[in-house]
């Protein structure tokens, strides 16, 4: 790997405090220093001119001394907050010097503003990082960027929204075999290649300590202690999850966080995909090992596939792909298993009665796994048409919703959407209709749903959908590792964001 230019002792992973009064500035900076030997100081989102003074003065007198302190003062015209202009810019980066600065961050349009485009004779910190923002977009031309000859710069920084995965590859190649180049894709379609910087060759990758300063910025603990991004070498293998929206799954934290358990150097990286085939063309280079399918892709992604499980295939949905070794795409459907693990010990599936209520993909799975496990499957679904579609697929039998009062099973299971966060206090079934010994919900967010707490109430044995989304994970991990997974972890990291999710609704 090439070494950086910020210096053998500069952490790769730089936080970035950003904030509008000195108190939080200085309790920003002491965490930041804290997390990280590098820090960009964002002098541009302090309030106003007073604010600046003041913290710059606090930095002066007890800020950390052992901190690599990159400040910013980034103007509007460039993208920041400062309204002021290209000298005011300059007379406190200058101040930022005295404070104890090594690095400034300039952007181009400052320099242009220039006498003759450059700082040197400028009592700014020492070394420049002269940055490049696109907050819009990716130009097409971009091109790998010279350090100019004159000037006083000694690295560059090129930030550009992505719009597509081939956006994100174009700014990560930028940084490829030099130590001057920072790289960063922004947005969240840009997110995966955020994580990817370093391993590509960026020299930093920014991370918020507070709130992030711009588009698709992972907070600093997530990228450092999730992705683990100042690890990953060629050697790592690249794991994805795909679906639109993305930012919700939650998959990356249970796969992460069992990669780190078992002390694997892979990653799993959230994919934010609109269209599949621009994905699966730009999949190659981000060198992805497999992936998870997330709505609405679990039916499409079929085509795009070179081979797939016959059961996948007779679901017709496919939420785990593997790439082999010659390149292939290999689809297989592990929500099917997630249904069977999520319900093994709690009811004799062989010989039972099973309602399904619902009867979209994730319903047909559920289906296809308890008539496979020698259940009766009945489907009973607001059209009749789809759910007699499915209970046909499955050697079952249609139900209507008038009927369910008068009928038993031995389990009901939700597979619809009602009572899904932020619709908590609805059911898809009235209590009259809960006729059975055991309960399951689909639905993990909230992990209690208004269904399974009327289920409790009248003594029925209850199952949350978390419990199948952890047990197709579990399966997804080993399919692709090829060794046990560590399932505690895994579920005690997905339990853990659900509850801390829970408590901010709240
Ligand atoms: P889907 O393909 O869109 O199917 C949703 C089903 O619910 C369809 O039958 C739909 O009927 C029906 N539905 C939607 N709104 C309804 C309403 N207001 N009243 C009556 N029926 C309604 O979605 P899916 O992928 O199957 O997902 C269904 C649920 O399962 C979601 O909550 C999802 O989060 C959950 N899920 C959980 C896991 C897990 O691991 N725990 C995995 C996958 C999915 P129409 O066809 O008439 O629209």
């Amino acid at each position: 790997m090439t070494r950086s230019v910020f210096g053998e002792r500069a952490a790769r992973i730089c936080a970035v405090v950003a904030a509008a009064r000195t108190e939080d500035f200085r309790t920003q900076v002491k965490q930041a220093s804290r997390e990280s030997h590098t820090v960009e100081l964002r002098l541009d989102w302090l309030a106003n001119d007073r604010e600046r003074h003041r913290a710059l003065d606090w930095l002066k007198r007890s800020g950390p001394r052992k901190t690599l302190f990159i400040a910013t003062c980034r103007r509007r015209i460039g993208g920041g907050e400062f309204v002021g202009g290209a000298l005011e810019e300059l007379f406190w980066l200058m101040k930022a010097k005295e404070a104890g600065c090594a690095w400034s961050d300039l952007e181009m349009e400052t320099l242009r503003e220039l006498p003759e485009q450059s700082v040197e004779g400028y009592a700014i910190p020492p070394k420049v990082l002269l940055s490049i923002h696109d907050f819009r977009r990716t130009p097409r031309s971009l091109s790998a960027p010279k350090l100019p000859k004159h000037g006083g710069v000694d690295a560059i920084k090129v930030a550009a929204m992505s719009q597509s995965l081939e956006d994100t590859l174009r700014v990560l190649r930028l940084a490829r075999g030099s130590s001057q180049v920072v790289a960063i894709p922004m947005g969240e379609v840009g997110l995966p290649g955020r994580i990817l910087a370093l391993r590509a060759g960026s020299a930093l990758v920014y991370a918020p300590i507070g709130e992030a300063t711009a588009p698709g910025q992972v907070p600093l603990k997530d990228l450092r202690d999730l992705y683990r991004a100042h690890e990953l070498t060629a050697k790592s293998q690249v794991f994805g999850v795909i679906g639109n929206p993305i930012s919700h799954s939650l998959s990356p934290v249970m796969h992460n966080t069992g990669y780190v358990a078992a002390r694997k150097d892979a990653v799993l990286l959230p994919f934010l995909v609109e269209r599949l085939a621009a994905f699966i063309k730009a999949a190659p280079e981000f060198g992805l090992k497999g992936f998870c399918v997330t709505l609405p892709h679990k039916t499409a992604i079929l085509r795009y596939l070179d081979d797939c499980d016959t059961l996948a295939a007779e679901i017709g949905a496919v939420n785990t792909v593997t790439v082999t070794r010659s390149g292939k795409l290999v689809g297989s459907n592990t929500d099917y298993i997630g249904v069977v693990r999520a319900l093994e010990g709690k009811v004799k599936l062989k010989g039972s009665r099973v309602l399904l209520y619902g009867a979209g993909g994730a319903a047909r799975a559920a289906a296809f796994a308890v008539a496979k496990a020698g259940a009766e499957v009945l489907v009973c679904a607001r059209r009749d048409v789809t759910a007699r579609q499915l209970a046909r697929a499955v050697g079952g039998d249609l139900v209507r919703r008038a009927a369910l009062r008068k009928e038993r099973f031995d389990a009901i299971l939700n597979a619809t959407p009602i009572g899904m966060h932020p619709h908590e206090e609805d059911s898809p079934l009235r209590l009259d209709e809960l006729n059975c010994s055991l309960v399951m919900d689909l639905i993990y967010r909230p992990l209690r749903t208004k269904l399974l707490r009327m289920a409790a109430k009248k003594g029925i044995r209850t199952v949350s959908g978390v419990e199948m989304f952890v047990a197709q994970g579990v399966v997804q991990w080993q399919h692709w590792m090829g060794t046990r997974a560590p399932e505690q972890a895994m579920r005690k990291a997905v339990l853990d964001k659900l509850q801390a999710e829970e408590r901010r609704w709240r």
